[in-house]
């Protein structure tokens, strides 16, 4: 049986910058893909992706096929139409994906640098032994064989599936299960209109919590007069069909009159904090699949190249020292969460209001500008914002009785810091962890309670 030194689990984009960055420092580097091989990059997803990310990582910008359209900003609108913020910053201009060819320029890379690509191969679970992982159990989708790849380490990089994830022994305290109301079920259609839109340089992002609660409708321009529309639908309690939603609402607005179809589908977006954990001896567990998204737009493109990177060049130290445990792989939770989940878990505090915000709270709070363009910006970023409580916007509320929701704001912004704060501290090594994730579960209890009343 062949032995590589790093088996990765998934050639999504997580899974091909780890594979990337491992193979380029010269280990044996397997790729596992359950697709075949010219079909990786093709995804449900909005395709859009910041410029930052990838400056960020050293990647080149797409300009080939994988370009569609380049992006200013985006438009955010209330649910009564009648306040849009517009978000312009460096930050927030991109680049709107051809998302299969953008997949295929990244596993080249990983290629190039000699990771081995076994498609149409499907991974059903971990191999344990004596506590570590050392390889996977795998099923040949084109000669139906099962066998066992061996290995020093396993990347999880299977996106929301999550198939190494979710069978890890409890020991690892790695959460195998993530709660529904964390996840956002979306649709998502590619249409040829009839006509260019007006405005081919924004991304257009649509509140509504009657059409989708918890969530928000997208339509994103893509070349050629097509464009990416969708919306997803937070899982909580009882939630309508995203699709049902998408053709009773959306499709029926005059600008999709006489499109074509060109593709369409569902699939699951994990919107929330990182898992408290992401490694243990002998794995690591990336993008997706360790719910690396942003709480509030649920992009993560971005986050899940940054843990194929990050975990990538925390496994290549693990390996010079010959030592794979949960201890020597940590400091990729560290840094993870000190470049990006720092400010994820903000975020899901933001997305725990918006969750029980009513329509008319959100028209009223845009409209009064009690949270501005440039919070919005803040908040994107990561900064901290304050809230512009002027005295007509107090005299507004109190006269409409929504001065509930204004204090519910104001402690939003409060738990937002103390959140961020706590990830700050984020343990250096596994022994203090216990502590810190109880402290992480009060933290969201507290929010939660809160928030959701
Ligand atoms: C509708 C929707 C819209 C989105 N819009 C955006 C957006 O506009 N911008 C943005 O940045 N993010 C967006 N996202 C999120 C983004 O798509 C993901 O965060 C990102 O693709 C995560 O990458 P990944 O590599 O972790 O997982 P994935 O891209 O899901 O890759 C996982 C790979 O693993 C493979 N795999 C799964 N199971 C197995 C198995 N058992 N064996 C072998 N292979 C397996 C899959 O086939 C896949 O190729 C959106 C998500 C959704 C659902």
């Amino acid at each position: 049986m062949e032995k590589f030194d790093v088996v990765v689990v998934g050639a999504g984009t997580a899974g091909c910058l780890a594979a990337k960055t491992t193979a380029e420092a010269g280990l044996k580097v397997c790729l596992i893909e359950r697709k075949r091989k010219e079909g990786i990059g093709e995804k449900i997803c909005g395709d859009a992706l910041g410029e930052h990310h990838l400056k960020n990582l050293g990647l080149e910008k797409p300009q080939g096929g994988e370009l569609e359209k380049r992006i200013e900003g985006i438009k955010i609108y209330s649910p009564d139409l009648k306040t849009v913020f517009t978000v312009e910053h460096e930050d927030f201009v991109g680049y709107l994906l051809n998302r299969r060819l953008f997949g295929q320029w990244l596993l080249k890379e990983a290629v190039d640098e000699g990771a081995v690509v076994l498609d149409y191969m499907l991974c059903l679970e971990p191999v344990i032994e004596n506590g570590f992982v050392v390889g996977v159990l795998v099923k040949d989708l084109k000669t139906g064989k099962k066998v066992e790849l061996g290995c020093k380490m396993v990347m999880d990089a299977s996106g929301f599936s999550a198939v190494v994830r979710r069978k890890l022994p409890e020991k690892m305290e790695i959460e195998d299960k993530v709660p529904n109301e964390d996840v956002e079920a979306c649709y998502r259609e590619i249409r040829q209109l009839k006509q260019e839109t007006e405005d081919t340089k924004h991304c257009e992002i649509y509140l509504n919590q009657r059409i989708t609660p918890g969530g928000y409708t997208w339509i994103f321009p893509k070349s050629g007069a097509k464009v990416n529309a969708g919306l997803g639908i937070c899982m909580r309690g009882k939630f309508p069909n995203p699709k049902n939603q998408f053709y009773k609402y959306i499709l029926t607005r005059p600008l999709f009159e006489g499109s074509l179809l060109l593709s369409g589908g569902s699939w699951y977006d994990p919107t929330r904090r990182p898992l408290n954990n992401m490694v243990g001896n002998g794995v690591a567990i990336l993008g997706d699949a360790a719910c690396l998204v942003n709480p509030i737009h649920g992009g993560g493109i971005g986050p899940s190249m940054l843990s194929g990177y990050l975990a990538g060049k925390t496994i290549i130290e693990a390996l010079e020292k010959s030592d794979v445990s949960q201890k020597s792989l940590w400091s990729y939770n560290c840094k993870y969460m000190e470049m990006y989940g720092a400010k994820q878990a903000g975020l899901d505090v933001f997305r725990i209001l918006l969750l029980t915000s009513r329509d008319e709270d959100l028209n009223y709070g845009m409209g009064y500008k009690l949270l501005t363009d440039e919070d919005v910006l803040k908040a994107g970023l990561g900064e901290e914002f304050h809230l512009n409580i002027t005295e007509t916007a107090k005299r507004v509320f109190r006269g409409l009785k929504r001065i509930r929701f204004l204090n519910k704001l104001r402690l939003t912004v409060n738990m937002m810091k103390q959140v961020k704060a706590h990830y700050g501290n984020y343990p250096d090594a596994p022994e203090e962890f216990r502590k810190w994730r109880m402290r992480t579960e009060a933290l969201f209890e507290e929010a939660q309670s809160k928030l959701m009343e």
